[in-house]
């Protein structure tokens, strides 16, 4: 895998980075994953000289103050008075932040997405008063513009991540993060705490839909797309804002699978598994990364050196801003008791790597730096550090460029456009997982039932972070978009017929809902999550709510033929009905356009692509990835990388090129598919390594490509592999081992020996 940087612990292993890049064999198949990372990792354009003067030459003139004021970041709360919409600049807040602490940075919302015309207001008043400042130094807003500008009003929303990872299309993933970009940056902000490059190797955490899946491969091609679509070929073109990788790292494995609660990971699995997505977002060019509010391995991830600058700066060659998170220095002492005051905190956290605190709601940070510097105990030095890749961040965006009157972009703002590209990826995104009799695509004669939780619920579709921070707020959301009922509805008219049946966990009325269902030829069941983010969506057990199963139940009991959706941010456990539906789409979530894609999906409009990003489990406490151990001999129920279509594809001649090669020569393999069916369809070819060693994974994803076929169609896919992808994180590094090595695509197999 090229994205793993990391040769061996401890070492400083970016010299290498140029000489291990792996060789593309030239007959490797376009839309190769490989291909397209590669062409991805271009470096961002340098800023000139004179622009690096002009940050040296700032940092040389500024107090200690103004620099400790760059290194501080605010909630929008502290500059302004009212909630949501009716929030409004306060002078006298905004003239303390601004021109007497001289603060870097301001960042979200009061809860609520605000119009245009607003942000303009409230990012202007900010540019305003730091232009009044002594040193002029702009202000960069920062926000979550996590599945498209989600706190812009009237924005584009794209599947959550882990719908857009379930597309396989790395392409669209890149299109879609440049319309997330411009959206964002119409408001006149600049900086984008997006991509979670966290693995989801633990489906219970409440963050699982914001991850690219468990698979390190697929999170990093993902991610980079993701970066490259934000931060484009240069920042200060008017689309584009600054990327974070976010949370450095190991936030996403908690032992307990709750948010922000302690993870053990030994370091060849940090390696091996975490850290590639971001070491390949630092190559993509991010420019900023936050950090991990929770601890790995009994070190909070705001105290960890090790992690931050050894590992961070000197073995990834990360040169960009380490931004905190949500009061996390704070934390160091209310939360994980590592420190006694806050002042102990903030020394830690800076020494460890921390170059913007996100405070957010006071300024203690400030303060406590002021002192800790003018004591001894932080170095001038370490605070010049930070500073200059602040103002080199703000530089690099262009926001000591831009004037007040800049051109207004706020019109293209979930343009049709725009929507079309987020109607394409919740379609691609829809994982078909079972389809027995060929019960879908629905017969536009059917009379169909459509009940569950999730069928008339936009938040359910988009989840957390939409218009609010736990988007669930339906009475906030567009009024014209079309839920799973709407859209049916739509298609079918008088033939469908909607009764809720359950709410997450609690009947409504079940009994009517059987009564329709024994009334109708089949029954569209919609079950899954309601909307949450962060914390306030922990859960104890992945099993689904008894209200949701007894639903299933009394509509399966009438002998109707049941396609089960399952609109979920996590995978919840539908072991108890799923042999007894016909089908099953896995929808996650797939965004505001998903009522739509589902509707087209269910009627055969589209044929779905989908496949899984994570491994379905069976039981909740069997919870493994695929990459699982070849003892650990599980039964999920449904694989990673799965789904199926309705057409059929066939895999032939896996074949490679030698069969005995070396580890420089590396490995060129091909495999042919076909579209077999009677309809266009899209396969997605995946190409995984075996090393046949009982401690290692079964198998690993290495390469894919998205395959396009009319019917009949054939494709020979190839697929040159390198020496990285044949090695390992053993306990002492990266280990290259000689033997024989399994290559697998498509339910075929191939043996190598690699020298
Ligand atoms: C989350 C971050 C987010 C930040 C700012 C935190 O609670 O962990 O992912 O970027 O808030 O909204």
């Amino acid at each position: 895998m090229s994205a793993r940087l990391l040769t061996t612990f401890g070492v400083t292993v970016a010299l290498l980075i140029a000489a291990n890049s792996p060789r593309l064999s030239s007959d490797t198949t376009p839309g190769d994953s490989e291909a397209f990372l590669q062409a991805q990792l271009q470096p961002l354009r340098s800023l000139s000289g004179g622009d690096r003067q002009r940050v040296t030459d700032l940092l040389s003139r500024m107090t200690l103050k103004e620099k400790v004021g760059q290194m501080t970041q605010l909630e929008i709360g502290m500059i302004t008075d009212g909630e949501g919409t009716a929030l409004r600049i306060n002078p006298e807040k905004l003239r303390k932040a601004i021109n007497d602490y001289g603060v870097g940075s301001i960042l979200n919302v009061k809860d609520v997405a605000l119009t245009a015309q607003k942000w303009h207001e409230v990012v202007g008043a900010i540019r305003r008063a730091a232009m009044a400042t002594r040193l002029k130094i702009p202000v960069i807003y920062g926000l979550d513009s996590v599945h498209g500008a989600n706190y812009v009003a009237g924005a584009t929303l794209f599947p959550q991540p882990l719908g857009m990872a379930a597309t396989w299309d790395p392409e669209l993933m890149r299109d879609a993060s440049r319309i997330a970009a411009l959206e964002t940056r119409a408001m006149k902000i600049h900086w984008n705490f997006s991509p979670v490059l966290d693995v989801g190797r633990q489906p219970l955490w409440p963050r699982l839909y914001e991850t690219f899946g468990e698979d390190s491969y697929l999170a990093s091609v993902m991610g980079v797309a993701t970066v490259r679509g934000y931060q484009g070929e240069h920042l200060r073109s008017p689309t584009s804002v600054v990327a974070t990788l976010k949370h450095f790292v190991g936030y996403s494995f908690p032992t307990s699978g709750q948010d922000r609660t302690p993870a053990v990971i030994p370091e060849a699995m940090l390696r091996e598994d975490f850290l590639p997505p971001f070491a390949a977002g630092v190559r993509a060019g991010a420019l900023a990364v936050m950090v991990n509010s929770g601890a790995v391995n009994g070190i909070p991830g705001h105290a960890n050196k090790w992690l931050l600058t050894d590992v961070l700066r000197r073995e990834l060659r990360f040169d960009g801003v380490a931004v905190s998170d949500w009061e996390d220095i704070k934390k160091l002492v209310t939360m994980h008791h590592s420190e006694a005051t806050e002042k102990d905190a903030t020394r830690t956290a800076i020494l460890a790597g921390i170059d913007m605190s996100m405070v957010p709601s006071d300024y203690s940070f400030s303060d406590l730096l002021v002192q800790l510097v003018n004591e001894g105990s932080v170095p001038m030095s370490r605070i010049d550090e930070a500073v200059h890749r602040i103002l080199m961040m703000k530089m690099r965006v262009g926001l000591f460029q831009e004037s007040a009157d800049h051109m207004d972009m706020s019109a293209m703002v979930g343009s049709k456009a725009n929507r079309d590209v987020a109607l394409q990826a919740s379609r691609e995104s829809i994982v078909l997982a079972k389809n027995a009799s060929s019960v879908l695509p629905l017969a536009s004669s059917s009379r169909v039932l459509i009940t569950g939780p999730t069928a008339d619920s936009l938040p359910a579709l988009n989840n957390g972070w939409t218009i609010t921070w736990q988007g669930n707020r339906p009475e906030l959301y567009p009024a014209d978009r079309l839920t799973v009922r709407g859209a049916l509805e739509k298609r079918l008219g008088a033939h469908a017929i909607y009764v809720a049946g359950a709410g997450y966990d609690k009947p409504i009325d079940i009994q009517a809902a059987a009564k329709a269902a024994a009334a109708s030829d089949i029954v569209v069941l919609c079950l899954g999550e309601m909307a949450y983010a962060e914390t306030p969506g922990n859960i104890d057990d992945l099993s689904l709510p008894d209200a949701q199963l007894r639903l299933a139940d009394a509509v399966i009991a009438t002998g109707k033929p049941v396609v089960l959706v399952m609109i979920e941010g996590r995978p919840r456990i539908i072991r108890p009905i799923a042999d007894r539906v016909a089908g099953i789409l896995i929808a996650l979530n797939p965004g505001m356009e998903g009522g739509v894609a589902i509707g087209d999906v269910l009627m055969g409009d589209v044929n779905p692509s989908g496949r899984l990003p994570i491994t379905y489990p069976r039981y909740p406490n069997a919870l493994f990835t695929y990459d699982r151990k070849p003892l650990e001999a599980q039964d999920p129920q449904f694989e990673f990388g799965s789904g199926s279509s309705y057409t059929t594809f066939e895999y032939s001649g896996l074949a490679v090129a030698n069969e005995t090669t070396t580890f420089v020569r590396g490995i060129d393999a091909s495999v042919t598919v076909r579209n077999t069916g009677k309809q266009a369809g899209t396969e997605v070819v995946q190409l995984y390594v075996s090393d046949r060693v009982p401690t290692h994974p079964v198998k690993r994803l290495k390469r894919f490509v998205r395959a396009d076929l009319a019917p009949g169609e054939v494709r020979e896919v190839k697929f040159h592999l390198t020496r990285d992808d044949l090695s390992y994180v053993g306990p002492h590094g990266l280990v290259a081992e000689a033997g024989t090595f399994t290559l697998l695509a498509g339910g075929l197999s191939k043996d190598v020996v690699v020298r």
